[in-house]
């Protein structure tokens, strides 16, 4: 079986556009692959956190995920920070990998240029990936087309170190994820739903109240006609609503045009919101069975009993080939 590797972010709440867009399909892989999921807590670092803040989000991170559906029995879940030779493989990587060809990443230049203050990590996170992909022979890595060229750049280090201390990293590949549907902000349906967002009334996080589901999307912005029709570009709001619908239920475009054919907004919106509620209860009841439960520290325990010991072989492997340690 090929191995697959994700890492997620713990920056902001997860959002519907998250769930329907990311989770949904990571879900769905776990079926093919032998897949390694981790919570990329080193890197998000590069930027100020506030460490308490932090802590929480990161164990609410994976709790969601795995109340989603990711499967703790199908596949090896961790946090990054607990696997310490990590950091040191990626130290390794960095003393083969040239500052011109870090400092050529398109999202580092973007990212630079932003912020003059920033961290040496914003140069060197790219290596640091290398080093979670590398480590346990990662054969794919699902990635939007913006960390493709980081994908590649730990191909050409991997390819680089092997050529210099002969055969050690398998070549990972990158896996582009299709462009899916995009979830749109309930407020402003012509922007994507996003994490980031500043204004909460436009945006469903999976923590949601039932409350609050029902107030956001009651409240969220459509159209003067009165015809529940798809048409992304003339009626985004109500095009946005029925592609949420349509991807947490059965429905269909097709099936939801036809059943309120003679109905109103409130009633269809009515529905869509009942279809999240019903949707988002599940998840949130298995996330509060796991959130403050020694089940999910047991799952991380045992996810990072399995990396450390891959990633330990692979860091004396390192150092032993570099001329480093007394082995
Ligand atoms: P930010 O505002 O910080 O960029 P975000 O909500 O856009 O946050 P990302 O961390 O950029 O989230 O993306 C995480 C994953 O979720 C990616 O795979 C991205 O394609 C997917 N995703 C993000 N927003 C949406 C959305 N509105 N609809 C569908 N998929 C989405
Ligand atoms: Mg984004």
């Amino acid at each position: 079986m090929q191995k697959l590797l994700t890492g997620l972010k713990p920056t902001g709440e997860i959002t519907l556009g998250n769930y329907i867009g990311a989770i949904v399909p990571m879900v769905e892989l776990q079926e093919e692959y032998e897949s390694y999921i981790f919570i990329a807590d080193m890197h998000a670092i590069t930027v100020n956190q506030d460490p308490m803040e932090l802590k929480n989000r990161i164990r609410k991170f994976i709790a969601l995920y795995i109340a989603c559906g990711i499967d703790p029995n199908k596949n090896i879940i961790y946090l990054q920070s607990e696997n310490e030779y990590i950091p040191a493989i990626s130290w390794l990587l960095e003393c083969t990998t040239y500052y011109g060809e870090a400092s050529r990443m398109i999202q580092f230049k973007e990212k630079s240029k932003q912020n003059a203050n920033f961290s040496v990590g914003l140069l060197t996170y790219p290596i640091l990936m290398a080093a979670d992909i590398l480590y346990c022979d990662a054969d794919l890595v699902p990635v939007g087309i913006d960390q493709k060229q980081h994908v590649e750049l730990a191909r050409d280090i991997a390819s680089r170190f092997n050529k210099m201390y002969n055969e050690t990293f398998k070549l990972p590949k990158p896996l582009i994820k299709e462009e899916g549907i995009k979830i749109k902000d309930l407020k402003n349906p012509t922007k994507k739903m996003s994490k980031s967002e500043a204004n909460p009334n436009g945006v469903i996080t999976l923590l949601d109240t039932k409350e609050q589901i029902i107030k956001k999307i009651m409240s969220a912005t459509t159209d003067s006609e009165k015809v529940i029709k798809y048409d992304m570009e003339n009626k985004p709001g109500i095009s946005n609503l029925m592609n949420i619908c349509v991807s947490l239920s059965n429905e269909t475009i097709e099936s939801l045009e036809k059943k309120f054919a003679k109905k109103s907004y409130q009633d269809f919106k009515k529905y869509v919101a009942d279809v999240v509620v019903k949707k988002l209860e599940k998840i949130q009841k298995r996330y509060y069975e796991l959130i403050n439960s020694q089940e999910l520290d047991a799952i991380l325990d045992k996810g990072i009993e399995k990396t450390r010991q891959i990633a330990k072989e692979k860091y004396m492997e390192m150092t032993n080939k570099m001329g480093l340690t007394r082995k």
